[in-house]
């Protein structure tokens, strides 16, 4: 009799924790309806999950306020919209993005996230939404002019990112250097500061974060004219989920169509939007999506190859 009621205790206080504690998240929420119910499917919820990494400018980052700000959270603000669910943001090392969206943790990521055939065989990706690339950046004064030149030097990159994969890669493969010579970090930030301490002879990072950390640190950085390859930004979803894949795709088509997409390029690109003023005074942010109209093709192709692959093995 004793023992029934402390087992009864035990029972009503781990509930009780789970109340207040990480049974509110969403990943537990699924684990537990998975483990009483059985097939039964998880509960509807009026939230829908985003991660993401802040501190990816202009992207991602915290306003004034230190509220999440950026490209990617007014996109998923849309989506947010569109599938009638208010927006939680999950802030995470974009290491860990893919397997929080396989696992459920989130729904989905935005996080200047390029579409790889790696990634692809892990996660569904939207259409992409923005072009970018991989630059290279060295101190002001530095004599590295070319990828070559980053050969035997000690490069600081993005844990887990395309650059993190492109230099290693380069490294490796071509030239047989050991990759020893690269050294990684979680935040963009510390990636940063390791070249403007003099710990690292360059970093590699998208673009336009680059420009971002090379304009607060005036006349310290140059980004070499330089070519590592282009990458495509999209939305990253839990393998299979096309019902979630089908709205955030309409978002995208709904924001190139009506204007948001201009008005989105001009707000956190203003030197894009003067760039391209100055060789067509019509509209800048047409070009531009008449280049990503080109990729969304690509892309397309690109996924239906690798569907094809998956469905040949
Ligand atoms: N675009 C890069 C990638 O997909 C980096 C993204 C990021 O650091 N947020 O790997």
């Amino acid at each position: 009799m004793k023992a029934t009621k402390i087992l009864a205790l035990i029972l009503a206080l781990a509930l009780a924790v789970c109340a207040f504690a990480a049974c509110g998240d969403k990943a537990n929420d699924e684990d537990v309806n998975t483990n009483a119910q059985g097939e039964q499917a998880p509960e509807e919820s009026d939230t829908i999950v985003m991660g993401t990494q802040i501190g990816f400018p202009p992207f991602e980052v915290f306003d004034d306020n230190a509220q999440p700000a950026g490209f990617d959270i007014d996109l998923s603000n849309m989506i947010a919209d569109a599938a009638g669910k208010k927006l939680q943001i999950e802030n995470m090392d974009f290491g860990g993005l893919i397997a929080a969206i396989q696992s459920g943790k989130i729904d989905f990521s935005a996080a200047g996230m390029s579409v790889t055939e790696e990634r692809l065989q892990s996660v569904d990706f939207s259409k992409p939404y923005y072009s970018s690339r991989q630059v290279i950046v060295v101190p002001a004064d530095s004599t590295i002019a070319s990828k070559e030149d980053l050969l035997g030097k000690k490069v600081a990159v993005q844990e887990g990112t395309t650059g993190d994969s492109m230099v290693r890669e380069f490294k490796e493969t071509d030239n047989g250097e050991p990759k020893d010579n690269t050294v990684s970090f979680k935040l963009n930030a510390d990636v940063a500061m390791e070249v403007l301490n003099g710990r690292a002879d360059a970093f590699v990072l998208d673009e336009e974060p680059s420009k971002a950390i090379v304009a607060q640190n005036e006349g310290k950085l140059k980004i070499l004219d330089v070519e590592f390859g282009t990458e495509e930004y999209a939305i990253a979803v839990k393998k299979g989920n096309t019902e979630l894949l089908d709205i955030i795709n309409g978002v995208i088509d709904q924001m190139m169509s009506d204007g948001t997409y201009d008005a989105m390029i001009a707000e956190y690109f203003p030197d894009r939007a003067v760039e391209a003023e100055g060789e067509a005074p019509v509209d800048g942010a047409e070009g531009a999506i008449d280049q990503l109209a080109e990729d969304v093709d690509a892309n397309a192709d690109a996924a239906d190859t690798a569907a094809a692959d998956a469905v040949a093995e």
